[in-house]
């Protein structure tokens, strides 16, 4: 059937609850239409509390708030910054924007995330040739939360500080603790496909007041007190716009549900897919809560078909699947970067690169959108099976 029969699905779209609309009529109301203002102050009080914080900082995106805690971690021109490689090309961005150098260690297996055995090789490698990096950079895909334990002592026992990017994972938890709050920085991102959006923006959390004061003044271009505009440092214009901190604070409300409704879509999934040979679940690692933002799988060797396969079919069906994203090593904008793999032999990242594949897991999802994906990826890797329909 071609594609434009049926209704597209997409990966991860905007949910809106309905109480945005008021907040954002209040702003008009108001004439709080400029960047800061009462929701701006809401919204990061709001979060801040939720994830258990000291202080919060709502700014332009998550990009826009990785590049700050860099810049508050003095990262500069020739500076070392080590970085997740399996992520969004927006984690490693800043890096370059500092003139630093990106240096890439690979996933483990049990949480697809930074591998601190790679960490140790890279950190004893650094310590050695007397280049410490100026910042570890670890991320929790699609909600996972990495093996923070591990990699925040051997942050410590290094001396270098930790910046989490929780882009994905805003509403996850590790051990009854927020995810994005274990680093001396956090961030979150309120992209339109993220669990709870402000169609464009991000949140710069710390428990460090006085730098989080730092990170609003560079936000704001910088601006000296003085009642001229004079200026001592390059500065940004990075700040959240008071009418966008509203849809912030009415999606930030919902998160809860959030999180059960794409919890619940993997969950279904999982359960109805579990008789296909060769499906392997991203993992979630004990002690932890993912957000499960998207649901994610690789292919095995025993499987009846390959991603691209899979990927051709959601894409015939009008349905949004993605691929696992490309490890950024493999990346053409890092060329030369070093890479540490998880073990000498083992090159996690890339093995789920090729085998990994993301399924559509908004939470405004309906079930019969869900039994089309279901049903598409039965068609494609459980051919000539009992019980296929
Ligand atoms: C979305 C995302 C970002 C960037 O967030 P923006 O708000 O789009 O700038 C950073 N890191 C990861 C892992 C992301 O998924």
């Amino acid at each position: 059937m071609p594609a434009s029969d049926k209704p597209k699905i997409y990966l991860s779209s905007p949910h809106m609850s309905g109480k945005e609309r008021d907040y954002v009529t209040e702003a008009f109301d108001s004439n709080w239409i400029a960047p800061l203002g009462p929701h701006v102050d809401a919204f990061e009080k709001e979060l801040a509390a939720f994830v258990d914080v000291e202080a919060a900082a709502a700014v332009s995106s998550g990009t826009a708030a990785l590049h700050l805690a860099l810049r508050l971690l003095g990262v500069t021109k020739g500076d070392q910054v080590f970085c997740s490689t399996l992520t969004f090309v927006a984690s490693a961005n800043p890096i370059l924007y500092q003139g630093a150098e990106p240096v890439f260690l690979d996933s483990e297996p049990g949480t697809w995330n930074l591998s601190p055995s790679a960490l140790e090789r890279a950190l004893q490698d650094a310590k050695r040739s007397g280049r410490l990096p100026k910042a570890v950079i670890v991320v929790n895909l699609y909600g996972q939360s990495a093996r923070m334990d591990e990699i925040v002592a051997l942050c410590r026992s290094y001396g270098v500080p930790l910046v989490e990017d929780a882009a994905e994972s805003l509403g996850s938890e590790y051990r009854g603790k927020a995810s994005g709050t274990f680093g001396t920085f956090g961030i979150y991102s309120f992209n339109g496909n993220k669990i709870i959006t402000t169609s464009g923006g991000g949140m710069l959390v710390s428990n460090d007041a006085e730098a989080m004061g730092k990170a609003r003044f560079l936000a704001t271009q910088a601006r000296d007190p003085a009642p001229h505009y004079q200026h001592s440092e390059t500065g940004y214009n990075y700040r959240m716009s008071n009418v966008l901190a509203g849809i912030g604070r009415a999606q930030l409300e919902v998160l809860p549900e959030r999180v059960n409704a794409r919890r619940a879509v993997f969950e279904r999934y999982r359960r109805e897919l579990a008789s296909v040979p060769g499906i392997r679940f991203m993992p979630e690692l004990e002690g932890t809560r993912s957000n499960r933002w998207l649901t994610a799988l690789t292919l095995e060797e025993e499987a009846e078909g390959t991603v691209q396969d899979l990927l051709g079919m959601m894409a015939e069906e009008n349905i949004e699947a993605r691929p696992v994203w490309k490890p950024l090593h493999l990346q053409p904008v890092f060329r030369g970067a070093r890479y540490y793999t998880h073990t000498e032999k083992e090159n996690v990242a890339e093995r789920l690169f090729e085998r990994g594949i993301c399924l559509p897991s908004g939470s405004n999802m309906s079930e019969p959108d869900q039994t089309r994906v279901i049903e598409c990826v039965l068609r494609t890797l459980a051919r000539g099976r009992a019980g296929v329909r």
